[in-house]
């Protein structure tokens, strides 16, 4: 086979791993990286100094010129400033590369143009990077050369956080914490930490190059804004795991092998529900680390497209009409000595601190599904949850047959005698395997659902950082997991007070526990008598991050201070001011002068056909008909981008904050659907010959 690659070899050739490190690092040095790695505190100057220059080093012989400090803003992407390892040349003129412990650990990037939500004036721009040594650095090969990427936290002068990374590590060290009690209760004295694990499956789109190039929407705003649907959308479900086009197939290889060097265990690949739809899965690993994964594969997924003559498309709703794209973030926790909380184990009901467990997950999703909602929502996720399309907007926890039948005892009688049994399930033909059945079906269309030993949350939008969904679910299960700790370490009959405690948590919040069709409007109606917040966007969303009970929640275990709260909604209500406002600047131009310019031309040839074809003597009714039609759509359309001007100016013209947010989402959003309605309806009558932008037809099933 030509074109072969050895994955064993190539994987992690990009990336400063431990194992690097024990190769080139003294002993003692090395020692002491691995301990503040797994345990936290800080590293000597002159052992940064010795790491500096043995990571300068490898990068330089795998040809690396530059550095930088590679950081995740409230931008919800990466930041990178580079530095060259050139240093003063010597009296004879010569230059050796140079690279300091001091540079390694700090940075200093001029940072006033990040969004701080107030946090800094512009005046006082400081702004530190601060090296996160418990996720590898790495090299990224792009047009500026090989640059060598060390992950960092970045902080304000007076240590606010500026970034998504921060407020991670400090939610993962408040959970391990808090879950760290929970184990000590039921005698695990081994256990030195407990780590939340993570893995993402990654939806993304691709388009031609070509054609991505004629759509100013999808330079600007990363989505279509206008398109009539193609006369084939997804209904035949032959998209969906379907045989992987040659072309796409050849930059799925590239994109794994690009993965694999940088350290990222690419595993699963397939077709998505939409056409040109596809997924991208790795392998779980601890949350910091998948968030940086993360991070790594979108950019990675954009840089190969490009290589491919391809683009990719990370946002959530790139086309009307077909599915979108999400993420769906796998979660669990687990210690260090090889304890997965979440695993149920054969007999669910008889596993105490599973049950605990997932009692007091049962709690911090119902008591904070506000919060839960919020760490999910960004700008393009509006068109997915509770816009007709998976999942809903309504926080629910999915438990299965098995589980679901456990807390109902639980609840019922106090106690959980039997559990449902998985069974065997029979193929009924002799030479296939009878299979093995899991206790549980699959129920995709909820939010939270458990699925073995993690939770799914599947809400999380596709181009969005999973930094704060994470942050956030630990932050939550933390502060569940100390209630517990903090009534049970006092028990005097400890297991009278966990079986209590078990059963009060679960008949309190069942109300958050549902097992069907999370898409229909029974449920909508059954979860407003439960009294589930039904939140519809993310700016309604906003204002979760600053009532009294998240900022006591947050506070309390460290994660975010009421000033880094209220600097993220800020963020927040701007971001999406200035997404939706560059919507509809895009859509102006388009309309004003790609668009109606064309259907201008068009009813021109129409009419010239009507008066050659009445002066041959024959009735152009057909001819005439159209040129009526297109004609009032026209002038529909014409009035709609007036409209949409004027809302768009008005918008613009507010004060940034809630309130502005508001006016894009009811007015400015609304508009927007106004122009795109009749220059839709033209797409379908109009020649294609004159129309001046590919189909959807045309972006989605010719790649
Ligand atoms: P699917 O949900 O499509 O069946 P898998 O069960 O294989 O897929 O898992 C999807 C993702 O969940 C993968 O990234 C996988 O590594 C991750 N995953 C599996 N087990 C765990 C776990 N215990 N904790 C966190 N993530 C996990
Ligand atoms: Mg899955």
């Amino acid at each position: 086979m030509s074109n072969v690659v050895n994955v064993e070899q190539i994987f992690g050739e990009n990336v400063f791993t431990p194992g690097k490190m024990k190769e080139r690092l003294p002993k003692s040095v090395y020692k002491a990286v691995r301990k503040v790695m797994d345990h936290g505190g800080e590293l000597s100057l002159q052992d940064a100094d010795v790491v500096a220059k043995a990571m300068k080093d490898w990068a330089v012989e795998k040809g690396a010129t530059h550095f930088t400090h590679w950081f995740q803003p409230l931008t919800g992407i990466t930041a990178e400033k580079h530095d060259s390892f050139v240093a003063h040349p010597d009296e004879d003129g010569r230059m050796l590369m140079e690279f300091s412990g001091k540079e390694l650990i700090k940075g200093e990037p001029d940072a006033s143009s990040f969004p701080s939500g107030g946090l800094r004036a512009t005046f006082e721009a400081r702004g530190y990077t601060a090296w996160d040594m418990t996720s590898p650095a790495f090299l990224k090969e792009s047009g500026t050369g090989v640059t060598l990427c060390i992950p960092t936290a970045f902080c304000s002068y007076t240590g606010e956080a500026l970034d998504k990374k921060t407020p991670l590590l400090r939610s993962m060290e408040a959970v391990s914490e808090q879950a760290l009690r929970i184990v000590r209760l039921f005698g695990n004295t081994g256990a030195t930490k407990v780590v939340a694990s993570v893995g993402p499956e990654q939806e993304y789109f691709l388009v031609d190059k070509e054609k991505y190039l004629q759509r100013k929407d999808l330079i600007f705003a990363g989505r279509t804004l206008f398109g009539a649907p193609a006369p084939k959308g997804q209904e035949m479900e032959d998209h969906y795991f379907g045989v992987i086009r040659e072309r796409v197939g050849s930059y799925m290889k590239d994109l794994n092998e690009e993965l694999w060097k940088l350290g990222v265990t690419a595993k699963t690949q397939h077709n998505e529900v939409a056409p040109a739809q596809h997924e991208l899965a790795p392998i779980y690993e601890t949350a910091n680390i998948a968030v940086d994964h993360n991070q790594i594969v979108m950019e990675a997924m954009k840089r190969v497209a490009i290589r491919h003559d391809l683009r990719c498309l990370l946002h959530e709703k790139p086309f009307a009409g077909v599915n979108g794209s999400g993420k769906h973030n796998n979660w669990s926790l687990g210690t260090d000595n090889g304890v997965n909380l979440l695993d149920p184990g054969e007999t669910p009901n008889e596993n105490i601190q599973f049950l605990l467990v997932l009692a007091c997950i049962l709690k911090a999703v119902d008591t904070h599904a506000d919060l839960l909602r919020q760490s999910a929502s960004d700008v393009g996720n509006d068109h997915r949850l509770g816009a007709n399309e998976a999942p809903p907007a309504i926080i629910s926890v999915f438990l299965g047959e098995q589980l679901e039948d456990v807390v109902k005892q639980l609840v019922e009688t106090g106690m959980a005698v039997s559990c449902k049994e998985g069974g065997i399930l029979e193929t009924g033909v002799s030479t296939l395997p009878d299979l093995e059945k899991d206790a549980t079906d699959r129920n995709r269309t909820s939010p939270f659902a458990f699925t073995g030993n993690k939770f799914e949350f599947r809400m999380v939008g596709s181009a969005d950082s999973i930094a704060s969904p994470n942050t956030t679910l630990n932050a939550i299960v933390a502060e569940a997991f100390c209630e517990a700790a903090d009534a049970l370490e006092q028990a005097e009959d400890f297991e009278q007070a966990v079986h209590d405690l078990i059963k009060e948590y679960m008949t309190k919040h069942q109300r958050i526990i549902f097992n069907g069709n999370g898409y229909s409007d029974e449920w909508v109606a059954e979860a407003a008598k439960r009294g589930l917040p039904n939140i519809r966007s993310m700016v309604e969303a906003v204002e979760t991050l600053t009532t009294d009970k998240a900022v006591r929640l947050f506070e309390k275990f460290g994660i975010f201070t009421r000033a880094e709260l209220e600097s993220r909604e800020e963020v927040l209500y701007e971001t999406y001011s200035k997404t939706i406002n560059i919507e509809a600047l895009t859509m102006i131009d388009m309309a004003s002068k790609q668009i109606l310019p064309a259907v201008i031309r068009y009813t021109r040839t129409l009419a010239d056909t009507v008066i050659a074809v009445k002066a041959a003597g024959a009735e152009p009714v057909v001819q005439a008909g159209l040129l009526q039609e297109a004609s009032g759509l026209l002038e529909e359309a014409k009035k709609a981008l007036e409209a949409l001007k004027t809302a768009d100016e008005k918008a613009a013209s507010m004060p940034e904050g809630r309130e502005q947010a508001f006016y894009y989402k009811d007015v400015v959003k609304t508009a927007m659907e106004a122009l795109r309605a009749p220059i839709d309806a033209l797409e379908m009558i109009v020649d294609k010959d004159v129309w001046p932008l590919p189909s959807y037809g045309d972006l989605m099933f010719e790649v």
